[in-house]
């Protein structure tokens, strides 16, 4: 399937990318061993990590066939134009900074790009560690891939939603927020920082290892009413005192 694509492999990465693609081949290349070097200390992991192959593609049609059929994820066709990455296992499609313009809503970034590795690699890292990724909420993941990758700090996507509810005193409940696949992503940032700030970072290894059935609040032994209460109330202050959102 990707048989015309050309190889760079360095150390445990690769990277599949066309012919006249091969400045965003080097440039992935670069994020995704910072990253690695990163995420490897995060979480503690001792040995080389498994192999990572990241597939650069050049167009929308060529990254839904090489998402649906190589990495058997389900998406629609045509997919999103926001789409522009998606992982499974230690293989991540994304689509070559070079055919941004053309191909989604984005304009290419360089520092947004390094982000958006860090983000991708970070869903790797949890499903290597996790003992059951498909029960692993999508606001765990999605908030805990935000956080790492400072996508939260940066990027109005997540960060707006969140200043504009804390201002309006608009916090959505966690159980509001987990059934919808925005608010995860808008959100959940923000319950895995309030859980690393007042747990500490240890239990965010903890939980991706751990959680098995989905109940991350089960492995801080937290009452969802109480902890939710406690998240709104540390919210409403980060706002007051911004120098925690900084
Ligand atoms: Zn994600």
């Amino acid at each position: 399937m990707i048989d015309n694509y050309l190889t760079l492999r360095r150390h445990n990465i690769e990277v599949r990318y066309i012919e006249g693609d091969e400045a965003s081949a080097e440039e992935t290349f670069i994020v995704l061993k910072e990253a690695l070097v990163f995420l490897s200390k995060y979480f503690c992991i001792r040995d080389l990590f498994p192999p990572i192959r990241a597939i650069l593609v050049l167009n929308r049609s060529e990254y839904d066939h090489i998402v649906i059929n190589l990495l058997g994820v389900d998406i629609e066709i045509p997919s999103n134009p926001a789409r522009i990455a998606q992982p499974q296992k230690t293989d991540i499609v994304f689509l070559s900074p070079s055919a941004y313009k053309d191909h989604s809503i984005y304009e290419y970034n360089l520092d947004e790009y390094r982000r958006l590795v860090f983000h991708e690699l970070t869903h790797v890292f949890e499903e290597y560690l996790t003992p059951d990724i498909e029960t692993t909420p999508r606001w765990w993941s999605e908030g805990l891939a935000a956080c790492l990758a400072g996508q939260w700090r940066y990027e109005d996507e997540f960060r707006q939603p969140v200043l504009k509810g804390i201002k309006e005193k608009r916090i959505p409940d966690i159980e509001i927020i987990r059934a919808s696949t925005q608010l995860c992503y808008e959100w959940g940032w923000t319950i895995v920082m309030f859980i690393e700030r007042t747990y500490g970072t240890e239990i965010i290894l903890r939980i991706v290892k751990e959680c098995n059935n989905g109940n991350v609040l089960g492995i801080i032994s937290a009452d969802l009413k109480n902890f939710e209460k406690r998240w709104k109330k540390w919210l409403l202050e980060s706002w007051e005192n911004s120098a925690n959102f900084a």
